[in-house]
């Protein structure tokens, strides 16, 4: 395993922390508290970094909610209750050893500061919308939790990859799409405000498992029927960067916003 550094980029409001704003540097603090925890970043996967720097069970030591992906862009990661699962390109289900990797992952631990119920018709705009007039500022981060009846999720999976790794807006092109009606099931990702650009996906960012956890995927529209939605205020990011020859070398300097546009939506 390649060691991380951690670079802690502390965003600590001192209406929480009062007078002693040392405090949130404790690493209790940071993993008990209202941190996302990422594993590399979003540029260095989109350019193809897709080995796995760290392990399951240390991803699930700084969360148990959250979305990523797999060593190898080894299919969609949903983290749910402190369980880890792939959706795989074939749709396939399954939960994931501790000992595999991820090269590129976000999660925290859940603790809802809101709920709101979430009114039938909202589709991935109206929802952007409703989320953006409910929370108290764009410039932090959150976490969500959204379950109930779906009147329909369109999602994708990746396929796994071999080396040479193509960059990540050439291997979407076989993405795999699933379409689902009528499902029951729980959408979890997080809000990154604009400032994040480069480490990890400006605005909103969901995963799918249903309700059955037997498929899923990442996110690329719905329609709801019926469900609860759940934000976590987080004010607290942590970032892991892997000490590894690859990401050493990869160009982080360049523009990647066009090609994350290809691969998220
Ligand atoms: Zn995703």
């Amino acid at each position: 395993m390649k060691k991380l550094i951690v670079a802690s980029l502390f965003l600590a409001s001192l209406n929480i922390y009062g007078l002693n704003p040392a405090a949130a540097a404790s690493q209790d603090t940071l993993r008990q508290k209202d941190t996302l925890v990422q594993v590399a970043t979003i540029d260095a996967l989109l350019g193809g970094l897709y080995d796995g720097v760290a392990t399951i069970d240390s991803l699930k030591a700084h969360g148990d909610t959250g979305i990523g992906t797999f060593d190898q862009l080894d299919g969609e990661m949903v983290v749910l209750d402190g369980k880890v699962y792939k959706v795989g390109i074939d749709g396939h289900v399954e939960i994931v050893p501790d000992k595999e990797t991820t090269p590129f992952a976000a999660v925290t631990f859940f603790d809802s500061d809101q709920e709101l119920a979430v009114s039938t018709g909202l589709n991935l705009d109206s929802f952007t919308a409703m989320v953006d007039s409910s929370i108290p500022s764009t410039n932090l981060f959150y976490a969500f939790r959204m379950e109930g009846q779906f009147k329909s999720v369109r999602t994708r999976s990746v396929p796994e990859q071999q080396k040479p790794y193509r960059p990540l807006a050439e291997v979407v092109k076989d993405q795999a799409f699933f379409n689902f009606q009528d499902v029951q099931g729980v959408m979890v990702g997080f809000y990154c405000p604009a400032f994040v650009k480069g480490i990890n996906v400006p605005g909103y960012h969901l995963h799918f498992l249903t309700a059955d956890r037997k498929a899923g995927g990442h996110v690329l529209g719905f329609t709801v029927d019926q469900a609860t939605l759940k934000i976590d205020t987080l004010n607290n990011f942590l970032l892991l960067l892997p000490e590894t020859e690859a990401f050493a070398g990869v160009d982080l300097q360049r523009d990647r916003k066009h090609e994350l546009e290809r691969v998220e939506k």
